[in-house]
């Protein structure tokens, strides 16, 4: 039985999904999270390729195909609500554009909380604010006053990660921009909204406005728009609300009770679009996992599959060398890299095929769209699949 003791950043998907694995490899794990619990909030995220595998291995297909999204696809739609073009799921056998695990990022948390919190000791409202690496183990302080030694400290705290910043330097070196910001919350259901397709409407000048019913109470709202660089502060959610009003005033469609409905949204989330590049993502003691490391962007479809096949590896890997973090680290690294060149190149046309800038472009889009699913060009939208299994799993 390993005792080595490992400390946690972030508690979404890929911190717990790596508290899980180490707890099942004998670790002592601790989780810290800076929100007061698990985040709510997000919209659909996928569950791709090899990532089934690793969730099959811990016992949460069942909850995941139980809390799944049912969509029939997503279309897109002009000012009046009328669909232009739209991409069924059935379409590329779950692995195009619609994947066939599609799950609310929160719902997701969730499960992967539920199944670890009797055995992971999770520490809400806290932050690591020093780290020093030394050769027994790394002390940790923490923004509480706490001070402490663990034998392993894992970033899982996302693409503006505090460990990543503590170990490794500033974010503005590893983070790539891909030109646009996001922004997702829940707002009350629409009337007259077909609750089985998840709409989007598009806007010359590169916005876009998505809507995904849920329930016959709530909807997922997004806005995802083009800006070469608003500074926005990350933490300040009223400016980033004031920023959207101001792009997205005078759009039509339902964009005006999105825009109502945001300032009192309880789950409001917002962020560049950008991918995390990095040459290492171990430091001594210190490793990063997930989109502290190698985030791909909302684009790709397959931030959260790396996240959870990236958890199983690094704990397998940890496992396999008794604790030993050189050999450990060294493997995760070298098993990961491919995975991640191939998960983090972008779907054919990236931001620009899914913010375009000109009302024609925008209809070239939908033309595009409509050829796409018409045998025999539907294969081409197994593009993701080959991605999405670029990497073979160990035992452990
Ligand atoms: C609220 C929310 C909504 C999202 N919605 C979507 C979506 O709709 N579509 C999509 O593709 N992706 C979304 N994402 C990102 C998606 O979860 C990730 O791309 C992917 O699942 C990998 O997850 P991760 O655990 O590595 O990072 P993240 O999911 O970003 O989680 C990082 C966690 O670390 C916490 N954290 C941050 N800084 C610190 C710190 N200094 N100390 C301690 N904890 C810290 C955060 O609060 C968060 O819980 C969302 C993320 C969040 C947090």
């Amino acid at each position: 039985m390993n005792k080595n003791t490992v400390l946690i950043s972030g508690a979404s998907i890929a911190g717990p999904a790596l508290a899980y694995w180490l707890h099942r490899h004998g670790f002592a794990v601790t989780v810290v999270e800076r929100a007061p619990g698990i985040r709510p909030g997000g919209h659909a995220v996928d569950i791709r390729g090899v990532a089934k595998d690793v969730c099959a291995r811990m016992g949460i297909m069942g909850q995941i195909t139980r809390d799944r999204v049912h969509e029939e696809g997503f279309a897109w739609v002009d000012a009046d609500g009328r669909r232009t073009s739209e991409m069924p799921a059935s379409l590329a056998g779950g692995e195009g554009l619609v994947a066939e695990y599609e799950i609310l990022r929160g719902d997701l948390a969730d499960i992967l909380y539920d199944v670890t919190r009797a055995d992971v000791e999770y520490r809400f409202g806290d932050r690591i604010t020093a780290l020093a690496d030394g050769a027994d183990g790394v002390k940790v302080e923490f923004r509480s006053g706490r001070t402490e030694v663990y034998d392993l400290v894992v970033g899982a705290d996302g693409v503006h990660s505090g460990v990543r910043a503590l170990a490794f330097g500033p974010e503005e070196q590893f983070i790539r921009q891909l030109g646009a910001y996001t922004a997702y919350y829940t707002m009350p259901a629409q009337a007259g909204m077909d609750p089985h397709w998840f709409l989007m409407h598009g806007v010359p000048g590169g916005r876009c406005a998505g809507i995904r019913p849920e329930n016959d109470r709530t909807a997922k709202a997004m806005l995802t728009f083009r800006s070469a660089g608003h500074a926005v502060d990350p933490r300040d959610s009223d400016a980033q609300k004031r920023l959207l009003a101001q792009v997205y005033g005078g759009d039509g469609w339902r964009v005006p009770a999105m825009l109502d409905a945001m300032w009192d949204a309880p789950d409001f989330y917002f962020d560049v679009v950008g991918q995390v590049h990095m040459p290492h993502w171990t430091s001594g003691r210190v490793a990063l996992l997930g989109d502290a490391g190698y985030c791909a962007s909302p684009i790709s479809g397959l931030g959260t599959s790396l996240s959870l096949v990236g958890a199983y590896v690094l704990a397998g890997e940890l496992a396999a060398a008794g604790g030993d973090h050189g050999p450990a680290y060294a493997a995760y690294e070298e098993q990961m890299r491919g995975y991640v060149t191939q998960c983090q190149k972008l779907p054919p046309g990236g931001v620009n095929g899914m913010l375009p800038m000109s009302a024609g472009a925008i209809r070239l889009r939908d033309v595009s769209t409509r050829i796409m699913i018409r045998r025999p060009f539907s294969r081409l939208l197994r593009l993701q699949a080959g991605k999405a299994d670029a990497i073979s799993l160990k035992a452990y």
